[in-house]
Order: C-alpha cells, then structure tokens, then sequence
C-alpha cells in the first residue's frame, strides 16, 4: 500500500481486518517474556545495578562489594578529586542542564573551551562536542556522504557509525574484520568517480583490538577516500600521548575525521568530532544529531575539559592503563580462558552461545566479580563474549580475586556443557533477548 502526506482520504480500516495495536502487541512480546525469566532465574546479565559504575570496587544491587571488571573508566578520573571539583563547580555556576540545543541557549563557554583543547590536542583546526560519541558518530556519516557516495566499514565497526550511513540511505559496503587486504579488494571494486569514506574503531570495542591503521589508512588514501576514526576506547589509552590509534600506527595526518567519546577514560558524558574548520563547520550546521538534541550538561563537559588537562598533563597515564590491560590479559589466560589478542584493557573472550556466556557471567558474580556480556547485535551474528576491563585503579589482590573466579567459572561452564550433553534434546534452554 503507498503511503502520502498529501491529499490522503481518511481512511476508515475494514471491519473484518483489526487494526493493530502497536502498544498493546508488546504485552505478548518474546523478548519481554525471555527477559523476565531471565531475570527471575537470576540470569540476566544486562543493566545490572552498581552502586559505583565507574570504581575498581562497588556494591552490587545494594548489597555486596564485587569486584567491577566492566567499566570504561581507564584512567580512573571519574573518582579524581580534580575532575569531581570541576564539576560541581561548573554545577553551582551554571546549574544541572543545558537547558537546550547547541544552536539555540545550550552553548556555554565550556563548550568553546572543551572544544578548542580537544582540536588543539589532535592538532586539528577545530572540533565540535556533541551530547554523546554516539550522536557525533552518525552526525560524522550523515552530514558528509550522500546517496551517490559509499560507506566503507570494517564489520565491527561500532553500530553508531553504520546508524549514520543507514538511517540517511547512504550506501554501504563492509570489508573483513582488520583486513587491509579485504578493505582493498572492496575499494578495487568502487567505480572511479565515486567518493567514498573508510569508517572504522581505532580500538575495537566489541573485542580490544587495535585497527591496521597504518595500511588502511595508506589504501585508503592511495584511492582518494576520507578515513573517519572513531577512537571511542583509544582516546587516553592508546598511542604515546593518548591521542588513540592513529597515535600509535603515526597517521593523525592521515585521517580526515576523528570522532570521541567522552564517556570513558575522560570520565564524562558525551562525545566529538575532530577535523578540519571548514568540515566541522559543516556538520554542526548540518547535523540533526547535533541540532535536534540538548547539549552536553555543565557538569559533564566540566569533567572532560578537567579529564583532558589531567590527561595532558600526566604523560604516563595511557602506559599505566595499558599496563593494567596486559595485566588483564595475563590473569585471563593464567585462568585458563581464550582471549582475543590485543594490547588494550579490553579483554574479550569468546564463547559458544548465549547460554555459556550467561553462565559464566553468573558464575563471576557469584564469586564476586562483575563483567560485561555482548551478544549481537552488539558483537557479529552468531557471536558472544564475556567482556572484562581493566582501570588504573584496579590492585594485583584484586587482580588475583578475578584469577580465582575465571578459575571457578570455567570449571562450572565445563560442568553446565557436561549436563547439557547428557540431557542433549531433552532439556529445553530459553534464548537470551538480542
Ligand atoms: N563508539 C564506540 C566504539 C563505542 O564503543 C561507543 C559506546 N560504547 C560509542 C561510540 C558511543 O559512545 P557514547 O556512549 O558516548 O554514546
């Protein structure tokens, strides 16, 4: 049936076909029915509560202390007395809200000024700060490309960057998880007089490892293409000073854009886009995520600009997170698990199904460790990892806590396999939600 604006007849719906209900279907919704067993069992492994989400240590649904071994919190400046100060400072000056969108009463000179440090620190010409790395990262696709350009991702690349290309009907192709040679094969197959952009993570946040930066972004300049990196996980962890991959593989020259989030080792909220004047110009007149939405609040933009001076200023700070991640990857291992190889604090591991890695979630928290589970679409059909981060914070007898719950989480996963071999197509196990 076509649908217009214009002109329409209001329409009765014929008696015989019940028009549905679009809120009352959700009563008998699969994913809500899976997710309240789940919940019931003790079994659902998202939105936990923490009584601290950013802390090495925090009670866990108001009772006890568990280990967090979940939090982006890398350079632990979410707790720092500087930052916190910042904050509040900006909160009595200014209150708790922007109280609007950039464009019309919601830009406050902190805004100007995060931006400027944040462009000066990329030796960029200028940068724009949205309310999340999520809106800067479809702000980024759709403001540039259009329907005769195509989108280049490598497959796990973050889904706010894909949002952008197919909310706005830009075209997209993907190229094989950090392959330089798949990007080129893809590349090799575009017609000459198409623009394209190579939109991928500096840090894979789905399974820590580091982009191929240093090929990509020679293939994809060799070919006339923009290379858009967003350093989400890289940003204060990655590369000498921090700046994230393209930092560590020598091409911030290289890319066009950067984008950031601010919500993680800078310890507040929202995100940024980092490139050229004329560019960013662009995309803050153009981008409805950046227009249609209330700005970063006082107190957040007051912690990043405070995160990133601490940042500056503390040289060894990305080594330090670095170092905890190595750390991390060494207990993981020692325990007996399989991890993605990487040199990040994101420690991913890999397991079967859903059933596993709720299992083993379950099992860590029984033991006092709390962990993160993706299953798609956060990570790739068919995919599932429990997912653990390291923060300066965290102290080798806690470190040595996390060995001893791996430990005894991978025997009980071995056990659970055992049974569910035994009962194979006699027990029935609910799908977790995707
Ligand atoms: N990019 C990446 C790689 C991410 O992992 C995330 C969020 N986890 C985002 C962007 C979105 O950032 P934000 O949470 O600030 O919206």
């Amino acid at each position: 049936m076509e649908l217009t604006d214009a002109g329409a007849e209001p329409r009765s719906a014929p008696d015989d076909q019940a028009r549905p209900s679009i809120l009352q279907r959700n009563v008998r919704s699969m994913v809500r029915a899976q997710a309240s067993m789940a919940r019931e069992a003790g079994f659902y492994p998202f939105s936990h509560v923490l009584a601290h989400p950013g802390a090495a240590s925090a009670a866990s649904d108001g009772q006890r202390e568990v280990l967090n071994f979940g939090s982006s919190n890398y350079l632990g400046l979410s707790t720092h007395p500087e930052v916190i100060a910042a904050a509040q400072e900006a909160t009595r000056r200014y209150g708790t809200s922007s109280a609007g969108p950039r464009l019309f009463n919601g830009t406050l000179s902190l805004h100007l000024q995060l931006e400027e440090e944040l462009a000066d620190f990329y030796g960029k010409q200028a940068a724009a700060v949205f309310s999340s790395g999520y809106a800067a990262n479809t702000a980024m696709l759709s403001s540039l490309l259009n329907a005769d350009d195509v989108a280049i991702f490598d497959r796990h690349s973050h889904i706010s960057q894909r949002e952008g290309a197919e909310r706005y009907g830009i075209p997209a192709l993907t190229f094989r998880h950090n392959s330089p040679e798949s990007l080129s094969h893809r590349i090799a197959g575009l017609p000459a007089d198409r623009a394209f952009a190579v939109c991928l993570d500096g840090v894979f946040s789905m399974d820590g490892s580091i982009a191929k930066l240093r090929e990509i972004a020679g293939i994809t300049a060799a070919a006339g293409g923009c290379l858009m990196v967003d350093e989400a996980h890289a940003l204060g962890v990655i590369g000498a000073t921090g700046r994230g991959a393209c930092e560590h593989h020598g091409c911030l020259d290289q890319a066009g854009l950067i984008s950031v989030s601010l919500s993680k080792a800078l310890a507040g909220t929202g995100g940024a886009v980092i490139g050229d004047r004329a560019t960013i110009e662009h995309i803050v007149l153009t981008a409805r995520s950046y227009i249609f939405t209330a700005s970063c609040d006082p107190a957040a933009v007051a912690a990043v600009l405070a995160s990133l001076r601490i940042l500056r200023g503390t040289p060894e700070l990305p080594a330090a997170a670095r170092c905890q991640g190595q750390r991390l990857r060494e207990v993981v291992t020692e325990a007996g698990w399989e991890a993605v190889p990487g040199q990040t604090p994101i420690v991913c591991i890999p397991v079967r199904n859903r059933i596993s890695a709720v299992l083993a979630w379950r099992s860590l928290l029984d033991d006092g460790v709390f962990a993160n589970v993706a299953i798609p679409p956060a990570v790739p059909e068919h995919s599932c990892v429990i997912r653990l981060t390291a923060t300066v914070a965290h102290t080798e007898p806690e470190f040595e806590r996390l060995h001893a719950a791996l430990v005894a989480a991978r025997a009980r996963l071995r056990d659970a396999r055992d049974y569910l071999e035994l009962r194979r197509g006699k027990l029935y196990w609910p799908r977790m939600p995707s």
